[in-house]
């Protein structure tokens, strides 16, 4: 399997740290308004990456923070007059319910910057003793990026350039830097702001420390792959490998992977031009495998255009694929049992020719353009030879195939896997039981159940109401 590494700027052949382990990081997003699609996109892409090392077998420890300490947040926490945490928790929630309805899977750990300021206190010691870093008279500490000999090296910038753009790199209130080059690590509360006590002043850290942090306390201080958009990379990766490397003396990521940006209609996506859609606004129009299924029709590093039209042709050939299949378990109910005829066996054995062929794209750099046209050929193979007078086997065997290949992607294809309405009410029933004998835990934990496959409950005055997502 070879990945792109934006290190080296070449494709190079993957071999893990571990054998059979991968650990990934993948930057997450600030909590503090419902995940627009460019947030969706690293989510879906990395989320295939790593649904594929699992397929080859690899264990994989898949770790990706929530930023919740962070102006935005702050700002809109005084504007609602509640406290911050109420903002990032709602907006937790609220992007791990788009998570599973874009059916990407739970990190193994999905840990929050609130709840790791003692690591980032301790990093930020260990920064100052090796002097990496100082602290400046109003009690901020910043990182002394000329310190750090191979600054630059991710984003392949030299720091004369750097410095000669230095003056863009000056922030108001962070006058007493040495270098317009160095970045803070911690900086003084203000008025109306979360803090946290440490050894140099009452306050809160920079944004780039709790990557640094989390990703040494969940994977260690060397990992597989760090993974984020391209837009991370300068400064915040490069910072976070400023961190973790001075401060652990060991090399931070292997393999660097950054996926392409996102533009609407052929534009920069941004408030102003109104052309700015959250997750939740599609799911208005289209189930969210669409939107998945639309993301995976590019590589990931490639500059992806959305647009209405798009999202149309990604609807087709979604429903392609679920009609296929839809159609092979018509033809499985009414199949004579059997094995399958020799003629089939020939056939069969030209099929693995496209699982091949989605196996080779995705080990190139997790190719999922031509992967999907891999399923697409597939697809169109089945329909061609499954037949009413095809046996069960081979009918069987196709289907599988379509649905391995499918969920490698993240697309639910085989819609009769999804739960039947008479299993959702009686569920609903035995809800509304544990909920008039109080016990909340098991009624939470079926409202749960029921989420995880799309269906959303409402308490109306004539009783439940549900329906599909
Ligand atoms: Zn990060």
């Amino acid at each position: 399997m070879k990945v792109f590494n934006t290190l080296s700027r070449q494709k190079e052949e993957f071999v893990p740290l571990q054998e059979g382990k991968v650990s990934m990081y993948v930057c997450g997003p600030t909590v503090y308004n419902l995940i627009h699609i460019g947030n969706a996109r690293p989510m879906i892409v990395f989320d295939t990456a790593r649904r594929y090392m699992e397929h080859k077998g690899y264990a994989v420890n898949y770790v990706s923070n929530f930023t919740d300490v962070d102006d935005k947040i702050i700002k809109k926490a005084n504007e609602e007059g509640v406290e911050p945490s109420v903002i990032s928790e709602r907006y937790i929630e609220e992007c791990k319910k788009d998570m599973k309805a874009l059916n990407v899977k739970e990190a193994t750990t999905h840990p929050k910057a609130t709840e790791e300021i003692g690591g980032m206190i301790d990093m930020i010691q260990t920064l100052i003793d090796k002097d990496h870093a100082y602290v400046a008279q109003d009690g901020t500490v910043y990182y002394k990026t000329r310190s750090f000999k191979e600054y630059g090296k991710l984003s392949h910038k030299n720091l004369d350039d750097l410095r000669s753009g230095g003056r863009s790199l000056l922030v108001s209130g962070e006058d007493q830097k040495q270098d317009p080059l160095d970045f803070v690590l911690w900086k003084p509360k203000k008025e109306g702001e979360p803090y946290w006590e440490s050894p140099w002043c009452e306050g809160r850290p920079g944004w780039h420390i709790e990557c640094s942090v989390m990703s040494k306390k969940y994977l260690g201080e060397e990992i597989d792959i760090h993974a984020g958009g391209e837009d991370l990379i300068f400064p915040h990766h490069e910072n976070e490998i400023a961190q973790s490397e001075a401060a652990n003396g060991k090399e931070f990521a292997k393999y660097w992977l950054h996926n392409g940006f996102l533009n609407i209609d052929n534009k920069k996506m941004s408030k102003s031009l109104g052309n700015f859609f959250t997750v939740r606004d599609i799911s208005e129009k289209y189930d969210l495998q669409v939107l998945r299924f639309f993301m995976l029709s590019a590589h990931y590093r490639s500059p992806l255009n959305f647009s209405a039209d798009l999202m149309e042709a990604a609807k087709n050939g979604l429903d392609r694929i679920v009609t296929s299949v839809a159609n092979l378990n018509y033809l499985l109910e009414n199949a004579a049992d059997g094995e399958a005829a020799e003629k089939e066996q020939t056939l069969l054995k030209e099929a693995e020719g496209y699982i091949t062929k989605f196996d080779e794209a995705m080990d190139d750099d997790f190719n999922t353009a031509d992967a999907v046209s891999a399923i697409f050929e597939l697809v169109k193979f089945a329909n061609t030879n499954a037949s009413g007078a095809s046996s069960k086997a081979f009918i069987q065997a196709l289907k599988d195939e379509i649905v391995m290949l499918s969920d490698i992607c993240g697309l639910i294809v085989d819609k009769k896997e999804e739960i039947l309405d008479t299993e959702i009410e009686a569920l609903i029933q035995e809800r509304q039981e544990a909920r008039k004998a109080k016990n909340f835990a098991r009624a939470d934990e079926i409202r749960d159940t029921l989420a995880a496959q799309g269906i959303i409950l409402e308490d109306t005055r004539e009783g439940v109401k549900w329906k599909r997502a």
